[in-house]
């Protein structure tokens, strides 16, 4: 397991938030280059989250460095792969690596399939990759739908399965809380441990392993106590918090 310099401690896990008002930044995915823009939240601002011109987040930007170094040299054309609540900006770049890309969600509207993660109705070994960031934070039972997706994938297959990340330990919550985009937990660091029993190896990539033009780091800016006694755990000084993207391999 490679931790990229991350370690298990929130208080090394945050930076001292610098003022990068004047700062440009670059897109990974879509080749911007210039300021980025301020994310409106529920509960305060997020500085230099989305690219103006793609609107992928810090998240995505990492993800997609983190995919450009794990498929980067593979050859994958024949391989087939499933995008699981499919993010507009990133089908270009998966529908190019893969020939047999299909897409997947519980109820978006045009996905080739509409699944539950907990009862996917394909085969064993059907596909080779497969692609579900944000998505486990809202499934009850994640556990059945990280084996659901290991059960699909072929020998040799891999998943990218990253969560939001909130604190150093994952606080589950008793029902899905609509203050927080109906999640029915707050992963922490911990949490990459409950793909561990299903896969050979997970690799960790952080956003402290990305290079700094990128903007890949959430600027924790909503220090205002949370709406939600769920979420009293984030209600930490503004900072600088690392993401994490979790490569798991069959
Ligand atoms: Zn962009």
């Amino acid at each position: 397991m490679r931790y990229f310099g991350l370690r298990n401690s929130v208080n090394v896990l945050t930076f001292k938030f610098r003022n990068h008002d004047k700062e440009h930044y670059e897109c990974p995915i879509c080749g911007y280059r210039g300021p980025f823009l301020d994310k409106v939240t529920y509960n305060g601002i997020r500085k230099h989250a989305r690219c103006p011109n793609c609107s992928a987040l810090e998240r995505h930007r990492l993800q997609f460095l983190v995919l450009q170094e794990v498929l980067g040299k593979k050859e994958t054309a024949h391989l087939r792969m499933l995008h699981v609540a499919p993010e507009a900006f990133f089908r270009d770049f998966f529908s190019q690596r893969f020939d047999q890309y299909e897409t997947a969600d519980l109820k978006m509207k045009g996905a080739d399939h509409i699944v539950d993660l907990q009862h996917l109705p394909f085969s064993d070994n059907t596909y080779d990759f497969v692609f579900a960031s944000h998505v486990l934070e809202h499934i009850p039972d994640d556990r059945k739908a990280i084996s659901e997706i290991r059960r699909i994938l072929r020998p040799n297959g891999m998943a990218v399965l990253p969560v939001p990340i909130y604190s150093e330990k994952t606080v589950e919550f008793s029902e899905p809380d609509p203050n927080e985009f109906g999640h029915v937990r707050a992963p922490g660091l911990d949490y990459f441990d409950r793909y561990q029993p299903y896969f050979s190896k997970v690799e960790r990539f952080d956003s402290g392993s990305q290079p700094e033009k990128y903007q890949v780091f959430v600027y924790q800016e909503d220090c205002r106590p949370s709406k939600t006694e769920n979420l009293a755990l984030t209600s930490m000084p503004c900072r600088k918090l690392t993401d994490v993207v979790p490569v798991c391999y069959v």
